[in-house]
């Protein structure tokens, strides 16, 4: 079992503007935890007694997540 783990750098970036500024990151290959990185769950079709593999509804089938950080970066009030 591999644990992914990351560090985000909070750092003004060097090119901003005025007001509020939107920095976001995205971070990739996270085990999704719902179906714990399977993609999918056994479940049973309506008027058939055969199990089916049913994809996971939170990670599309994937079974891994990717994290959208987004940072807003406004000025501070003095
Ligand atoms: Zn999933």
């Amino acid at each position: 079992m591999s644990k992914i783990e990351k560090q985000l750098d909070i750092c003004p970036p060097a090119y901003m503007g005025k007001g509020m500024n939107r920095e976001n990151f995205v971070s990739t290959g996270h085990k999704c935890g719902y179906c714990k990185g399977n993609g999918w769950f056994w479940g049973t079709e309506e008027g058939s007694r055969e199990d089916v593999r049913k994809p996971c509804p939170v990670c599309e089938g994937s079974g891994e997540l990717d994290a959208i950080i987004t940072v807003d970066w406004k000025p501070t009030n003095k």
